[in-house]
């Protein structure tokens, strides 16, 4: 029996215009698909969105992009081609005030945060972490690996900080150690980039290529349920009530917004997924200042306390001239409830010691006290990166997830990205088998 075919009659429909979804949209139209991205707001860009309040480019919390991982990959692969800045003069704060944080051989020869003793052991877990394979460390919490390396209270509480900075967590004993190693690996061969304009020019540059690929960008447009029949998605009801059909669908956004569109009852093991998650969140201080009043101290990791402060217009194009942006953040433990208040006294605390006088030059600030960083902390207990979400719903067939949750590899964007492209191909493999499945009818 000979089934016709359509030329073009599978649509994807992406719910979600962030990075994610501008990414697995532009994968799919090129891969032939049909594309319609669905996204709530009425701008693109979701938690990588950069506001501009006078002139300056204020991400919503500090926002790095660490080079040579899944993202650089993935936005090469693209075509998206930025320009940034890459940070210098990092400054490590404890109770003797602020030194070189040595995280290069010649800031640890130079720093007198460490005695003798110290660098040599700093220099020896340098020099094996190019031997790790991170992903032997996927069962090893952080806590458990730092132990194990290094002996020295000073070494480890250097690598401590970093882990906090590098994880957007103080849950250490928990978080596995595969993704920190990966992350040091990572930073260790390629430099970290900020962004001129901010990550809203990742923003624009993913949604030009999306739509010249060819799919369809719909803003203000949020999805208000899947429909769900048999186990295989049908399409989407809008909050407008319009519905649209579909052939597949990539839900590209975070696991909390992922369960509130598919149907309690149809999807129990995302439900039971999420509930084990511990998602990763972080307390903000984003401002923007007419003059910086301290330019030989941009970057700060605090080592006796979980926050990190980096003034990256030093280093990137975000502010008119003689303006600065800086942007502070407070690490969390996910399992333990924050007091926002005691949050933001926190952060101003540590702005008034590394940037005396900023709060009369202040012409902006903002305190985001509840921002998700990432939609799952990597556990030891549940295999590390490996144990995060599948791509592919193991509940409705046709459903695919894209996002910092999803995926063996990378973290934060580097995960929303990888995962991105995996799930488009996913999509785009599971129309081809269905197209050969009925050619064979
Ligand atoms: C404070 C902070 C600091 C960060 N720092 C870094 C960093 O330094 N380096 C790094 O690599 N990463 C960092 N990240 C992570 C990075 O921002 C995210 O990984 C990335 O932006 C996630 O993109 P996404 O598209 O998966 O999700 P989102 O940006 O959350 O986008 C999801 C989109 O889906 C939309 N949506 C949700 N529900 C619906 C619905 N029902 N219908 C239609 N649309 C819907 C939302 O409006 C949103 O636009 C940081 C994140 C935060 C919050």
């Amino acid at each position: 029996m000979t089934v016709q075919i359509e030329e073009n009659p599978v649509r994807t429909i992406v719910v979600g215009g962030g990075l994610a979804g501008l990414a697995a949209a532009t994968y799919l139209a090129r891969g032939g698909q049909r594309v319609t991205v669905l996204e709530k707001s009425h701008t693109l860009g979701g938690r990588a969105s950069t506001d501009s309040p006078r002139g300056f480019a204020l991400n919503r919390g500090v926002h790095a992009l660490y080079s040579g991982g899944p993202a650089s990959s993935v936005l090469a692969e693209l075509g998206v081609r930025y320009s940034s800045g890459s940070p210098n003069h990092v400054l490590a704060l404890d109770s003797r005030g602020l030194n070189p944080f040595p995280g290069s051989v010649g800031d640890l020869l130079r720093t007198n945060l460490l005695n003798a003793a110290d660098k040599r052991e700093l220099l020896g877990v340098f020099l094996r972490l190019s031997l790790i394979k991170p992903e032997r460390l996927a069962h090893q919490s952080v806590a458990e690996w730092v132990a194990a390396i290094a002996r020295r209270p000073m070494v480890r509480r250097l690598l401590a900080s970093t882990a906090r900075t590098y994880l957007y967590t103080t849950a250490l004993d928990v978080a596995s150690a595969d993704a920190f190693v990966a992350r040091l690996q990572q930073t260790m061969k390629h430099p970290i980039h900020y962004v001129d304009g901010g990550w809203q020019s990742l923003v624009d540059l993913l949604r030009s290529v999306a739509e010249a690929a060819g799919a369809q960008i719909l803003t203000s447009a949020g999805v208000n349920t899947l429909q769900v029949e048999n186990g295989r998605a049908r399409g989407v009801r809008l909050h407008d009530g319009r519905r649209l059909s579909a052939t597949s669908i990539v839900v590209a956004a975070t696991p909390e917004d992922a369960l509130r569109l598919l149907p309690a009852d149809a999807a129990p093991r995302l439900q039971a997924a999420v509930a084990e998650a511990l998602p990763v969140h972080v307390a903000c201080l984003d401002v923007a200042l007419s003059r910086l009043p301290a330019p030989r101290q941009p970057i700060v990791f605090d080592l006796e306390r979980p926050r990190f402060l980096t003034v990256q217009s030093e280093f990137a194009r975000l502010a008119p001239s003689g303006g600065a942006v800086l942007h502070a953040f407070l690490q969390h433990d996910p399992r333990q409830p924050v007091d926002a208040r005691w949050a933001q006294s926190e952060l101003e605390a540590f702005v008034d010691q590394v940037q005396p006088g900023w709060q009369s030059v202040a012409v902006e600030r903002r305190f985001l006290p509840h921002m998700l960083a990432a939609g799952c902390l990597p556990l030891a207990a549940s295999n590390g990166l490996q144990g995060r979400i599948g791509h592919r719903s193991q509940d409705v067939s046709n459903v695919f997830f894209a996002g910092d949750w999803v995926g063996p590899h990378g973290y934060l964007v580097d995960a929303t990205l990888a995962s991105a492209r995996e799930s488009a191909r996913q999509v785009l493999r599971a129309g081809t088998d269905q197209r050969s499945a009925l050619r064979a009818a």
